[in-house]
């Protein structure tokens, strides 16, 4: 087979003071992961005059890594760890939230048009407790016949990533000329997702609209993407080996169990296991109540 799964996005409001909205293509029904990959979150193009742009107040991970990736805009990144950073186009941020971290994510007044991807990563079991951890990229960009590429995190291309990953994936921005085909060298044991940010792509056999994110299965060596389009087009790709293990996700949590999460919620609203986040304007984020039914956890394959 040679045709892609289509994951349809849906709208979920990020919070804020206006409620800023984003499409959110995985987790979902059909699919909980894509290699490490747990949670794709796309927004914008967003003008922030309209929308009030991006204010999330200190709020706590575990379990995972978040990756953010802008198209347009700056956001100001502060976190337990100390960090301070400013997170824009073409640059990577990757916090590990590792046993726990805290942090906030505010656009900056400079922004006028805010776009990008929010990520996560699940953690193995073995790391899933790691050391809290914050590391930035700006990785070169890289001309192919008819498109070029950045590649963030793992290898495309001939570029890797010097960024270190708990498993094995890959992360990248592309931008297909005009009708330009471009075929790619894959990993075989990588499964992958296309999300299109502007324009049509088709990836194998199956054109990928904005928005959407198409998934491929393990097995192949070389993946081929279509610009169906008269403009450039931009996707995100997406790639790593299947992950293993069941997750339990909830909230901004991952962990393996309900008990887990609980423990989790618990420590944020009255521990210090996440730290605190210096010079954010505004009180932290009250977890959700939790659900009455116990939290299942949830694979690759439902
Ligand atoms: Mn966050």
């Amino acid at each position: 087979m040679s045709e892609a799964d289509i994951l349809s996005a849906r709208d979920v409001p990020l919070g804020g003071p206006r409620s800023m909205t984003v499409r959110r293509t995985l987790p979902q029904r059909a699919r909980t992961l894509i290699g490490a990959w747990c949670f794709v979150d796309h927004y914008g193009p967003d003008d922030v005059s309209e929308t009030g742009g991006m204010d999330v107040a200190p709020h706590p991970h575990t379990g995972l890594q978040t990756v953010s990736w802008l198209f347009s805009g700056e956001i100001e990144h502060r976190d337990s760890l100390g960090s301070h950073a400013y997170v824009r186009p073409g640059e990577l941020n990757l916090m590990t939230g590792g046993h726990g971290i805290s942090h906030t994510e505010v656009s900056t007044a400079r922004t006028t048009v805010l776009h990008g991807v929010q990520l996560w990563v699940a953690l193995p079991d073995e790391h899933r407790h790691a050391a809290r951890d914050f590391q930035h990229h700006a990785p070169d960009p890289v001309r192919l016949d008819g498109a070029r590429a950045r590649v963030f995190l793992g290898t495309l291309a001939g570029e890797t990533s010097p960024v270190r990953t708990f498993t094995p994936l890959l992360g990248a921005e592309l931008v297909l000329d005009p009708h330009a085909t471009v075929t790619l060298a894959v990993d075989a044991a990588f499964e992958h997702g296309l999300l299109v940010d502007r324009g049509r792509v088709r990836m194998a056999d199956t054109v990928v609209e904005q928005a959407e994110l198409g998934y491929l299965d393990t097995g192949r060596t070389t993946l081929t993407l279509t610009n169906e389009t008269d403009t450039e087009a931009r996707v995100i790709l997406l790639g790593g080996t299947p992950f293993g293990e069941e997750i339990v996700m909830w909230w901004n949590f991952i962990g393996r169990s309900h008990e887990d999460i609980a423990q989790a919620r618990e420590d944020w609203m009255t521990g210090d296991r996440f730290g605190v986040v210096k010079g954010y304007d505004g009180d932290p984020l009250p977890a959700p109540e939790l659900p009455n039914v116990p939290l299942k956890p949830r694979g690759r394959v439902r």
